[in-house]
């Protein structure tokens, strides 16, 4: 079918590739072509002829794209899509934006600015010529000529134009502009090619990332209000800057959550010129690939090297950089990969200094080289100290992708709308399930094994280990001829494939390695039939194109198969499960204030904590009967035995570190670093016996897990675990994750919840709907805080219809805190304060209720014997006080409510008659204690 096309449509295809002059978009193709090994070499070059007219170029490509049949032929259509021009219009619109600018900037220098256009072959001397005649036209008058000549010309003359702009204007022109174009030209097609396909298909076939990226949800570390929605531009983009002198940017996120892709997609869209145009050069790299970097280079070489190679001045490119590191963007994925951890130890600021990679990177992501120069560096939040954080510019969050999200991505990996919505009614009929697939490797891996989730009817995966059991019988069964046996017979047919692909990874976990060369693969006995399986991937390296390495598909891939290899193998030494689940419980420091800068021990090393928490599942009852065929029964159960020991001891480490209660105050354990995955862990054992003896020992009023990356995923394990408690706690999730799905996750453990207090949190109405619809059946659930959330009018129905329902909720405080409140809802919600007689605490911070919502309030609390604190600021919507609706709500009602004791009504439009009511009211009463 692609073939016919590539007949049919001949004569428009061709129009396409030469329409511009540029030979760009041929040269894309190929590049694409190149990629995903549709085209050799050899083809290359005959394609790609100096010399040779470009439409002769492009009917080569033609012909011999339709000799090679079929598949060569959707792959060069999916490659014209990739290459298509997102806006034609784009940079001459920027002319066009920018005019005034640039009529005052180009107008000192407009002869440096035509010879760049005549250098690069834009502008001809007759075009010259147009623009400066007649000699004695104002100046401002010629700039405007260029820009009008420039336009004419289109996409690549409006290019050089501002390229001349940005760094031209101001300096020595040592280097010429068609050397930096042809650099930028090399560089932007290498990154393109190396960021069109998702890397973790190598194995599965060819994957576009324009067909499968989906936007995840990317925040603001810093609470930041009315942040909004971040898209890629926010990454280098002002908002949310905390230190404007450093460079570098953070992306955090947990292993799968999308990091990489999101990367990938800020290169892909940097070389079409859709992204960050301000930014001349981009140079991407890959910390788990510098680990296999072992001389010593200067950042020159770094940069050059591992990116891109300039053909000719290298120096002067080099120089451009140095004066003009605001037009550099450097990148660094994965950040935790790096065999070293970050220090600001050792420092070196001279470019031209080799010295090991590790020590250049941490001086360039703390500015003492390449000052100036933008780096965004990605890593799991675990493996970021302090002594970095001393030197970011910002930090983001990457949480996976959004319900909407899991939507729009299940759809795009199945174009039939049946199978999409078969996959996703799976799904959502899980909410376990549901939960997992907000991270977008776990949401991959479900849709990849359609099939295998379709045909489990009611026991879809609850737990990551059963997702990646899932793959995993997924990609044998892809592999075995006869495809008939399954369970635990599939798993002992492959036993050696794994074993060795256990070994590998197990071995490389232990030494953070993460690429393997063919000698690698050698001494773990990999043979071909097992490469090919689908869990490795081939890599990518810049640095050595012709030796073959390898990659696992993730590394939560890797993680598993070192966790089958603990399970199965003989050959692991007694200690391996207890050091797995080692952890320095010795500190007592929380969390934001770890220092993880010296990473020693096996257990600090986030890939430990993933395979442990494989090694739980995999050894968990419910999975036994898998391994019955592979190893004996007695050393599955022995390694069993010990996984429950340590982590019941792990458990009892967290709760020795509980201090003792301050004098009237309530018992309270803050979670530290390892709790959370210690009870991700529980949860993938999935036993509850065994969950409740651990728990039998936490005697605390008060859980505190602010900070702790909680997202639906862990609020699953959480309420797991949790709903055995023996008596009933206040849960304290406050600047987390936890979200709708979430709030959904955690009712199961409702009943043992006093209070719940979800501040920043990304809930919405439908959450509050839940939460309340079940809270109404738990006696012992009595407060509830939701301070900064994204909630409505539509939520204080179901607010009220709490308040109305439960006679002995006590806190409502800070329930509608900087959520979007307005004179509606506050009318509503007093329909349920007036029936209710328990209510202590109540606040309203931060919306707009206005004066009738106020007097609305005023009113149903009017005579309330229980209110004894109510936070009252930014009631009022307009700047002008309505001096009735004041003297009616904070006076003459509120105050002389007989237990207030505390009023806070700052940032209110109280003016001085309004203060005058206050001071009446106060005289009255004799309980208030302090007014705000
Ligand atoms: P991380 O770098 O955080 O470990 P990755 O970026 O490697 O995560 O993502 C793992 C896998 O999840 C990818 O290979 C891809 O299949 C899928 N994925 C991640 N983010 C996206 C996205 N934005 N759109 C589509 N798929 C994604």
């Amino acid at each position: 079918m692609a073939q016919d096309l590539v007949l049919k449509q001949r004569s428009e295809i061709l129009c396409g590739l030469c329409a511009s002059g540029s030979p760009e978009p041929l040269e894309r193709v190929l590049d694409v072509l190149l990629a995903c090994g549709e085209f050799s070499w050899e083809d290359y070059h005959n394609v790609r002829v100096q010399g040779r007219p470009l439409h002769a170029n492009a009917r080569h490509l033609l012909d011999l794209v339709y000799a090679k049949g079929e598949a060569a032929c959707q792959a060069f259509t999916e490659a014209i899509r990739e290459v298509r021009p997102e806006d034609p219009g784009r940079v001459t619109g920027m002319l066009l934006t920018r005019r005034p600018t640039l009529v005052a900037e180009l107008q000192s220098c407009m002869d440096g600015a035509l010879e760049a256009l005549l250098e690069s072959g834009c502008f001809t001397h007759e075009d010259c010529g147009d623009v400066r005649l007649p000699i004695h036209t104002p100046s401002q008058q010629v700039a405007r000529r260029l820009l009008d000549h420039v336009s004419s010309k289109g996409e690549s003359a409006a290019n050089v134009v501002l390229l001349f702009k940005s760094f031209f204007t101001s300096i020595l022109v040592y280097l010429s502009i068609t050397e930096l174009l042809i650099y930028q030209k090399k560089l932007r097609s290498s990154v393109s090619a190396q960021s069109s396909f998702l890397n973790t298909y190598g194995g599965t076939g060819h994957m576009l990332l324009d067909d499968i990226y989906t936007e995840g949800q990317l925040e603001l570390a810093q609470d930041c209000k009315d942040q909004g929605h971040l898209g890629l531009e926010d990454i280098i983009g002002t908002a949310g800057n905390v230190n404007q002198e450093a460079d570098t940017v953070l992306i955090s996120g947990d292993a799968g959550s999308g990091k990489s892709t999101l990367l990938q997609r800020l290169h892909l869209l940097w070389a079409r010129g859709a992204t960050l145009p301000e930014f001349v050069l981009l140079f991407p790299f890959s910390c788990r690939k510098l680990n296999s970097e072992l001389n010593e280079l200067s950042v020159q070489k770094l940069l050059f090297h591992h990116c891109c190679w300039p053909d000719r001045d290298q120096d002067e490119i080099f120089r451009f950089i140095l004066d003009h590191p605001h037009l550099v963007v450097i990148t660094f994925d994965g950040l935790d990969e790096l065999k070293q951890s970050f220090s600001d130890e050792r420092r070196v600021c001279c470019p031209t200094e080799p010295a090991p990679v590790h020590v250049l990177l941490f001086n360039l992501l703390q500015g003492s080289l390449l000052k100036g120069v933008r780096k965004v560096v990605t890593s799991r939040p675990e493996a970021v100290g302090s002594t970095l954080r001393k030197h970011l510019r910002k930090e983001l969050f990457l949480k996976g992708f959004s319900p909407d999200g899991i939507n729009c991505f299940v759809k795009k990996q199945h174009h039939d709308l049946s199978v999409a919505s078969k996959v996703l009614a799976s799904i959502q009929a899980n909410t376990a399930l549901f939960g997992l697939c907000h991270s977008p490797v776990l949401c991959w891996i479900v849709s990849q094994c359609h099939k295998e989730l379709l045909g489990c009817g009611d026991g879809t995966p609850q737990t990551i280990t059963d997702v990646y059991l899932m793959i995993l019988q997924h990609f044998l069964q892809h592999q075995n001829a006869s495809k008939c046996s399954e369970g635990a017979t599939l798993l002992q047919e492959h036993l050696g494939g794994i074993l060795h692909l256990g070994q590998l990874a197990f071995q490389g976990v232990e030494a953070s390695c993460y690429v393997f060369a063919g000698t690698d693969l050698e001494t773990c006995c990999v043979t071909d039939k097992e490469i090919c399986a689908g869990f490795l991937t081939q890599s990518k390296e810049m640095s050595f194109p012709q030796s073959l390495r390898y990659e696992f598909l993730h590394v939560t891939m890797q993680c598993f198969f070192a966790a089958l290899y603990i399970v199965l193998s003989n050959n692991t030494d007694r200690s391996t499960v207890a050091k797995l689940f080692e952890a320095d419980f010795s500190s007592t420091c929380f969390w934001s204030c770890l220092s993880v800068d010296h990473r020693q021990g096996l257990a600090e090393n986030p890939n430990s904590q993933i395979t442990a928490t494989f090694v739980s599942g995999l050894l968990s009852q419910r999975h036994r009967h898998l391994w019955l065929h592979c190893t004996p029964t007695t050393t599955v159960e022995k390694k069993a035995r010990q996984v429950v020991r340590c982590l019941h001891n792990g458990m009892q480490e967290h709760f020795k570190s509980i201090p003792p209660p301050v004098q009237c105050e309530k018992k309270s354990m803050h979670a530290m670093p390892g709790f959370v995955w210690l009870i991700k862990c529980i949860y993938e054992m999935r036993e509850s016996n065994m969950a409740e003896e651990v728990l039998s020992q936490l005697e605390v009023d008060h859980l505190k897990m602010t900070y702790c990356n909680i997202g639906p995923v862990e609020c699953t394990a959480l309420a797991y675990v949790l709903k055995h408690l023996r008596s009933p706690v206040g849960i304290e999730l406050d600047n987390n994750s936890v979200g709708d799905v979430g709030v959904e996750q955690l009712l199961p453990c409702l009943h043992i919840c006093k209070s719940l207090y979800l501040r920043n949190n990304n809930i919405t109405d439908e959450g509050i709907r839940k939460l309340v619809a079940k809270g109404i059946q738990c006696d012992n659930f009595q407060k509830i805080a939701l301070f900064n959330n994204r909630l409505t009018d539509a939520c204080t129905q179901h607010v009220s219809h709490l308040l109305k329902t439960k006679q002995n909720f006590l806190s409502l405080r800070f329930v509608l805190g900087n959520n979007n409140i307005t004179s509606e809802g506050a009318k509503q919600l007093a329909k349920g304060l007036e029936c209710n007689h328990s209510l202590t605490h109540l606040g309203l911070w931060g919306n707009k209720i206005g004066d009738s919502g106020a007097e609305a309030i005023a009113g149903a609390l009017e005579g309330s014997k229980t209110l004894a604190w109510l936070r009252y600021y930014f009631l009022f919507a307009g700047p002008v006080v309505s001096l009735a609706s004041l003297r009616k709500c904070s006076t003459l009602q509120l105050i002389p409510l007989p237990l207030l004791h505390c009023t806070r009504l700052t940032e209110n439009c109280i003016t001085r008659e309004g203060v005058d009511c206050l001071v009446q009211a106060l005289e009255r009463n004799k309980r208030i204690k302090s007014v705000w």
